[in-house]
């Protein structure tokens, strides 16, 4: 059986950023960028004044407190370029450009302004409170390379270079099927013998966190030829398709040959991890791809953060090394592993006063869900490792957005 890295490995070999596409910069949030932006003009494009003041000669200042005459005002958006003549000053107003002849701004606070004349009460050094012309960018420069995360400061430098649109690369789409004779939905009466579908919702809302709103949600009995027909049908219309259930040795786990018999190559089954052992992956013509997660709760979690969802960040043109992140963070009590297999244990997180720290969460088995409705995510033990001890570091798989 492969490692969970060697999975990983194989998906990464498979998975390609979607075909980029160009879009208004407005609805363009949480999007990768599929070029380098780069500034369009100088940053800032002119001298401007950092402060409410007045703009000045420095030899004037030399010995203050002293008093100028006031010739004009430049306020912010005015293009009034009032020469600035030895004993002279203007008034300016923070953003504006200095007026020539200026090559110092003395704040506001410290002056005081009557009958056309302005009294300094404090020296002034060449250069002070002002922004020099191209002291943040060069014209052309690269601002933001290909691949960046388009949050709010990103979005607000692209705004600012004038990109009224971005070529990014669009998120692929996304379809859960959840497999299994017994399962049933939210709101229905349950006998003894049936399950309620915990599954889709859990990984809807995953997805929906993890900024993949709108997945095509199915339910599917253990029927091969059913099972044929919707994957047939929903991997035509979506780039990605994650079922649950179905792909261990049991007599009604139908998805590996129902998947081969859809057409899909598969590219593992199994990895040496626990939970998410069964696990399976196998890709389609046309760029699409198939995760065949366990149906426990947590094993069909555990696969989707460390397989499912870092395919879907690299297909959405993230860099191979960011779509699958992890935290090296410490540990707040003693934990035992049983060793042999990658164990994907359940944690919570702590904001400690020195910094963020692991609680490890007790849990029963992968079928425990209550135990990961207080879980923030996952540690990944090492197979080699069988103990670790408070305060060790290790490595944390987040569940959730952080903070
Ligand atoms: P399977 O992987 O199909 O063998 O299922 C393993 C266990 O997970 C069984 O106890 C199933 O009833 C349960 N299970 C499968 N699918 C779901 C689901 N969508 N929601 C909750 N439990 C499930
Ligand atoms: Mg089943």
């Amino acid at each position: 059986m492969i490692s969970p890295e060697e999975a990983w490995r194989i998906v990464l070999k498979h998975v390609r950023p979607m075909r980029c596409v160009s879009m208004p910069l407005r609805e363009a949030a949480g999007l990768c960028l599929a070029e380098d932006v780069r500034a369009d003009r100088d940053q800032p494009p002119a001298d401007r004044s950092a402060r409410d003041g007045y703009a000045a000669r420095s030899t004037d200042l030399r010995r203050a407190p002293c008093s100028l005459r006031l010739v004009g005002e430049v306020a912010a958006g005015s293009a009034a370029r009032p020469m600035v003549a030895p004993g002279t000053c203007v008034r300016i107003l923070t953003g504006a450009n200095v007026p020539p002849g200026a090559d110092t701004v003395v704040m506001v606070e410290q002056t005081r302004e009557e009958r056309g004349a302005v009294a300094f009460f404090a020296r002034a050094e060449a250069g002070a409170n002002i922004l020099r012309r191209r002291e943040d960018a060069r014209k052309g420069e690269v601002l933001l390379r290909k691949g960046t995360v388009l949050r709010a400061a990103q979005i607000g430098v692209c705004a600012a270079v004038g990109k009224a649109r971005v070529k990014v690369f669009p998120r692929p789409c996304v379809a859960v099927l959840c497999t299994g004779a017994e399962l049933r939905e939210t709101g229905a009466k349950v006998r003894p013998h049936e399950v309620r579908n915990s599954n889709g919702p859990a990984l809807c809302a995953a997805l929906t966190l993890s900024g993949f709103a709108g997945a095509a949600h199915r339910r599917a009995p253990d029927d091969p030829k059913r099972l044929i027909t919707l994957l047939r049908r929903l991997t035509a219309r979506c780039d990605v398709l994650i079922l649950t259930g179905g792909v261990s040795v049991g007599r009604y786990d139908f998805v590996e040959e129902s998947a081969k018999k859809a057409g899909a190559k598969v590219r593992f089954h199994g990895v040496a991890m626990k939970p998410g052992k069964p696990i399976l992956y196998a890709t389609l013509p046309g760029r699409r791809h198939l995760f065949g997660l366990p149906g426990n709760p947590l094993s069909a979690l555990t696969g989707f953060y460390e397989f499912a969802l870092p395919a879907l960040l690299r297909m959405s043109g993230l860099p191979p090394d960011r779509c699958r992140p992890a935290l090296r963070l410490p540990l707040r009590s003693r934990l035992a592993s049983k060793g042999g297999l990658v164990h994907c244990v359940l944690a919570r997180l702590f904001w400690e006063e020195d910094g963020p720290c692991l609680e490890p969460v007790d849990s029963r088995s992968s079928a425990d869900l209550a135990s990961g409705g207080r879980a923030d995510g996952v540690i990944v033990v090492p197979a080699h490792v069988t103990a670790l001890d408070a305060g060790d570091v290790v490595t944390f798989r987040p569940w959730r957005p952080l903070p």
